[in-house]
C-alpha cells in the first residue's frame, strides 16, 4: 500500500486581523452566563488544547500539515485549568470536551486532566480523539478523570483509512478504541464523515462493526473546514442519504427522547429483514447522525469554543474570533475574563458564522481554519 505523506512545506500564514479585537460590551443589565443576541446561552465548552494532528484527513488539512503555532502561544496547562474554571464558576458552562488538534499529542494531557477534575469534581469531562497512542493513555486518563472519548473513524478498511487520514494508523486506532473501552470510558462514541466514492459503501458495514462492539455512531456530515476548500455543497453526503445508506440492512426509527442541544438525531437500529423489508429481531442499540449542513440545529446551539491560542469562537463558522489568553498574560482578573468572554458571545451569529441564513446562503464565505486549527 502506497500512503501519500505529503512534503512538509509550509502555508503561508492565514492573516486573522480580528484576532486581538476586544468584542463590543453587550448591553447592560444581562444576567451572568454566556447568553447571545438570540436568546441561546452556552453552556458546552470545546476546548482545544493543541493545534497540531498526526493525521491529515483530506476533509481537514491538506498533505503537507499546516503551520503549527510557536509553543508560547498555545496555552499552557495553568491558563486552561484557569480559563475552564472561569467557564465552570462564572459563566454556567456545564460540560467539556477536550479537543485538537489531535489532543493525545500534547505530553501533559493526562495531567491537564487530571487537574481539571481535581477543581471540577462533577464536571462531565470528555475528549474527541483520532486515538492513534490512546491504546498506551486510556487508563491514566481515565485514571486521571476523563470521563468518556469520542473517537473518529471513517472507515475500516485499511486502505481506505490510509487514503482517508494519508496515514497508516487503521490498526493503532482500532487498539485505542478497545483500550478506551475497557478503561471504562465508554461508551465510545464513534464519529464517522462520509465521502461520496470513498467510504459511503461502509455506512451500513461501519454501524454494524459498532452494534457489535457496543459504541454508539454518528455520522457527520461534511462541512467546508478543508484546507484545500474542495468541500462542495452538492457532493457531500446528504444526513437523508446515510438514512437511504443504513436501510439496506436497518431499519431506524426515531428516538423520541430529547434531543436536549445535541447535535446528533438519534435513532434506534434493528435489523431489516430482507423478505418482508420490516423489522427482524430486537432494538440492537442507537445510531446519531449530525446534519450540521442539511439540517442545521444553529438555533437550540449550546457550544462555546476556545481555540489552542485562547481565542473565544462561539460558532464554528465564525470569522470573527476574540482573544482570551492576551488578556488573561496581561494580568485580568477572572471576572475582567469572564465579561470578555460574555460579550464575546453576544456577538455571536445567528446561523453557521452568518447574520441570516447559514452554509446554504449564497454569500457563505468558507472560514480561514480549518476544522483542525478551531478544535473540532
Ligand atoms: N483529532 C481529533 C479527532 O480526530 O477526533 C479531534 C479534532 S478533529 C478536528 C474533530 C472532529 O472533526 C473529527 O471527528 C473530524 O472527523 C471532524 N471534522 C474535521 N473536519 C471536518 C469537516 N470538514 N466536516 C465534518 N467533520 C469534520
Amino acid at each position: 500500500m502506497t500512503v501519500q505523506l505529503g512534503l512538509p512545506v509550509l502555508r503561508k500564514e492565514v492573516p486573522r486581523t480580528s484576532l486581538l479585537q476586544a468584542p463590543p460590551q453587550r448591553p447592560a443589565g444581562q444576567p451572568s452566563g454566556l447568553f447571545d443576541r438570540f436568546g441561546r446561552r452556552a453552556t458546552d465548552m470545546r476546548l482545544s488544547v493543541t493545534d497540531k494532528c498526526n493525521l491529515r484527513c483530506t476533509y481537514c488539512m491538506p498533505a503537507e500539515g499546516l503551520e503549527w503555532l510557536p509553543q508560547p502561544a498555545v496555552m499552557t496547562a495553568a491558563e486552561i485549568v484557569r480559563i475552564v474554571g472561569i467557564g465552570v464558576g462564572h459563566l454556567g458552562v456545564r460540560e467539556l470536551r477536550l479537543t485538537g488538534g489531535e489532543p493525545l499529542v500534547r505530553g501533559d494531557l493526562v495531567e491537564i486532566v487530571r487537574a481539571l477534575r481535581g477543581r471540577h469534581p462533577d464536571l462531565p469531562i470528555s475528549m474527541t480523539t483520532n486515538a492513534v497512542g490512546l491504546d498506551r493513555k486510556a487508563q491514566a486518563l481515565k485514571d486521571a478523570g476523563l470521563t468518556r472519548i469520542n473517537v473518529s473513524l471513517d472507515s475500516l478498511h485499511e486502505e481506505t483509512f490510509a487514503k482517508i487520514t494519508r496515514r497508516p494508523y487503521l490498526n493503532r486506532v482500532l487498539a485505542g478504541v478497545q483500550a478506551a473501552s475497557a478503561a471504562g470510558l465508554g461508551p465510545v462514541k464513534i464519529n464517522a464523515v462520509l465521502m461520496r466514492g470513498i467510504n459511503d459503501g461502509e455506512a451500513a458495514g461501519l454501524l454494524a462493526w459498532a452494534l457489535g462492539s457496543g459504541h454508539e455512531l454518528r455520522f457527520i456530515e461534511q462541512m467546508p473546514l478543508d484546507a484545500d476548500h474542495g468541500w462542495s455543497r452538492r457532493e457531500m453526503i446528504t444526513a437523508a442519504e446515510v438514512r437511504e445508506l443504513l436501510a439496506t440492512e436497518f431499519v431506524l426509527s426515531r428516538d423520541p427522547g430529547d434531543r436536549d442541544g445535541a447535535p446528533a438525531e438519534r435513532f434506534r437500529v434493528q435489523h431489516r429483514d430482507p423478505v418482508t423489508e420490516g423489522t427482524a429481531g430486537p432494538v440492537l442499540g442507537t445510531v446519531g447522525i449530525i446534519a450540521s449542513v442539511t439540517e442545521p440545529f444553529c438555533s437550540d446551539c449550546r457550544r462555546t469554543r476556545i481555540t489552542a491560542e485562547g481565542t473565544i469562537m462561539s460558532c464554528l463558522f465564525s470569522r470573527q474570533e476574540f482573544d482570551l489568553l492576551g488578556l488573561l498574560r496581561a494580568g485580568a482578573s477572572d471576572d475582567e475574563l469572564a465579561r470578555r468572554w460574555e460579550d464575546a458571545t453576544w456577538a455571536k451569529p445567528k446561523a453557521h458564522g452568518r447574520e441570516q441564513t447559514g452554509l446554504d446562503a449564497d454569500d457563505f464565505v468558507q472560514p480561514d481554519r480549518t476544522m483542525s486549527a478551531i478544535g473540532g
